[in-house]
């Protein structure tokens, strides 16, 4: 765990008009400037709408990136006549490092499969945008206690065909579809179980170092205030945060999890 980067991204969502998004990513990089606190210790990523990363890339364009960001979505089209779609080679040169891929409400919403989430996983690592793979139960599975049979299949799936050294460099994020906007926290102990499984399938299927490398997120209902527990377990690397992120002093307490 000493040798990955801790990593907390805000996913904005659907949300915040253009002035607020503006305003929020500049409180963040003031924030996140300030010298009590070593923010070198861990990466911080906006995930703004797609309208917004034009302007999030001119605030924080600086010697020394504090925030970096990140696209909710990208198509598993490089170019052609996919209306409405936007490819991983239009965002990497808006200088996006990351691309969510796989949330759970466009699994839901939009029926995205792990063969199309795995598609757009490939996309986005093919311009040199770092994949945020989602995957997660929801409640249904949850209470049957086939939580995590159901999300190795996901990670199964989203991952296939990567090499070892490929999966080493992404981020898997484990959501449990029960705590995401709910209030409902999975306790440390949860995430924990999920994240450690999710590291003993990469490892077999990819390998050690692949193991080692890949960071994996817990997401759902995180806040300032209990993500140090969630933090403090050995196979957790960061939070994937919906709500909290759009609040900056949420988000900075988050980013301030040590
Ligand atoms: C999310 O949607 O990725 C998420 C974790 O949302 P929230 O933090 O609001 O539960």
């Amino acid at each position: 765990k000493a040798t990955r980067t801790p990593l907390m991204a805000g996913n904005w969502k659907m949300n915040l008009n253009h002035q607020e998004a503006v305003v929020l990513v500049q409180k963040l990089a003031w924030t996140l400037s300030d010298k009590r606190h070593d923010f070198a210790k861990v990466e911080v990523v906006v995930v703004p709408p797609f309208t917004d990363l034009r302007s999030v890339q001119t605030l924080v364009d600086g010697d020394r990136l504090l925030v970096k960001y990140g696209a909710q979505d990208v198509s598993v089209h490089e170019s052609g006549a996919y209306t409405g779609e936007i490819s991983a080679g239009m965002l990497a040169k808006l200088g996006v490092s990351y691309a969510v891929v796989g949330h759970s409400e466009r699994r839901q919403h939009h029926h995205e499969t792990d063969e199309v989430v795995n598609a757009k996983a490939h996309a986005a690592l093919g311009a040199g945008i770092t994949p945020i793979v989602c995957v997660g139960e929801g409640l249904e599975v949850r209470q049957s206690g086939e939580h995590v049979p159901f999300t190795m299949a996901q990670v199964a799936g989203s991952l296939a065909g990567f090499t070892g050294e490929q999966v080493a460099g992404l981020v898997v994020a484990y959501e449990p579809v029960w705590a995401i906007g709910t209030g409902e926290v999975a306790t440390p102990e949860d995430a924990q179980e999920v994240c450690q499984a999710i590291r003993g399938q990469i490892r077999e299927a990819h390998g050690e170092a692949a193991a080692a490398g890949v960071r994996v997120l817990y997401g759902g209902s995180v806040k300032a205030s209990n993500v140090a527990g969630i933090m403090a377990k050995p196979d957790v690397d960061g939070a994937l945060v919906g709500g909290a992120s759009l609040q900056v002093d949420e988000f900075g307490g988050i980013c301030r999890f040590y």
